[in-house]
């Protein structure tokens, strides 16, 4: 069997460019969307994270606001940049990239930035928001992998999703998506604490993998015909490459012979979190015109 390739570059591109013409008819009555993106430190990886999201925004017509403070920037000096956006009425949008330097409570930060400007969808507002279904962005992640299976008319409704990983960022709110009636799946939600992983992996329809450890999930633990969702973003050291290291997912790769669906690492969830980013700030820049 091959798999149908979930293809996440594609249709993050056509979300991009949808955004796109919003902005271009937003910016007509006087708004140019705007996300401050705010780095502190020097970590490799979150910085071409932070590259990537400032271009896509640049490319959609929307303004980055750049912000890159040092390492040793202190948690007060965070909090007073964070209520500096916070007032400025041209900011639509407060990114603050994490992992934040370990002498800063990432907690306190999030709760500092104002719930109608958290486009990440982090704030303990915006996560009751999201779980009582009332309006307010949905978290990228997650968002761009129900997008996904939208596109591809991957059957959610009485599905068995099960869901490896729990995190506040990707498991948590996904499966709080799911059970929405929208999608009315029935989700199971593993961990460390999951006794015999493989039991639980075998029964879903939908599998997603959001653990953060390479090639985990591997053949034997995948129904025949379930759709793989990918998740992970893993560097492996590779000596080889010119970077020194290649990116792969949680999922090994000999899956996709056996499930009907498959997102690929690159180009499956990553470029979704970043057009359902672009989409979350144009949202915020119109709900600031009406
Ligand atoms: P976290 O480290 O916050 O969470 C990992 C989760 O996986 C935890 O719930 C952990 O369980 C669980 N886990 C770890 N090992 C096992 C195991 N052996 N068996 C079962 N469960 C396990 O990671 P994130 O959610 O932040 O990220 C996960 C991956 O997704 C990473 O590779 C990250 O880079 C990627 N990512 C990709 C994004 C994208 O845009 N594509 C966006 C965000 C993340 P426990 O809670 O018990 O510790």
């Amino acid at each position: 069997m091959s798999a149908t390739i979930l293809d996440g570059k594609t249709l993050g591109l056509k979300i991009r460019e949808s955004v796109k013409v919003r902005a271009a008819a937003i910016k007509d009555k006087g708004i140019i969307p705007c996300l401050a993106v705010v780095l502190v430190g020097e970590d490799p990886a979150s910085l071409s994270y932070v590259t990537s999201k400032e271009k896509a925004l640049t490319e959609a017509g929307m303004e980055s606001l750049d912000l890159r403070l040092p390492e040793n920037t202190s948690e007060e000096q965070l909090l007073l940049v964070i209520a500096d956006l916070n007032k400025n009425d041209k900011v639509h949008g407060i990114l603050v990239q994490s992992p934040v330097p370990k002498h800063i409570n990432e907690e306190r930060i999030i709760a500092a930035i104002l719930p109608e400007k958290d486009v990440d969808c982090f704030h303990p507002v915006s996560v009751g928001n999201m779980i009582l279904e009332r309006p307010g962005f949905l978290p990228c992640t997650p968002y761009g992998v129900l997008a996904l299976l939208r596109e591809y008319n991957v059957p959610v409704s009485g599905a068995h999703v099960v869901i490896v990983g729990r995190s506040n960022i990707v498991g948590k709110p996904l499966a709080n998506l799911l059970i929405r009636r929208e999608y009315n799946a029935t989700v199971t939600l593993c961990h460390t604490g999951t006794k015999n992983l493989e039991y639980h992996t075998l029964q879903a329809d939908i599998l997603v993998a959001a653990v953060g450890k390479p090639d985990i999930i591997k053949p034997e633990m995948v129904k025949e015909g379930a759709a793989v969702i990918d998740v992970g973003i893993n560097r492996v050291p590779d000596a080889s490459l010119p970077k020194g290291y290649r990116v792969c997912g949680d999922v090994d790769p000999a899956v996709a012979q056996k499930c009907g669906f498959f997102t690929p690492v690159p180009g499956g969830v990553g470029p979704m979190t970043i057009a359902m980013l672009l989409q979350n700030v144009i949202e915020a820049a119109e709900w600031r015109l009406k």
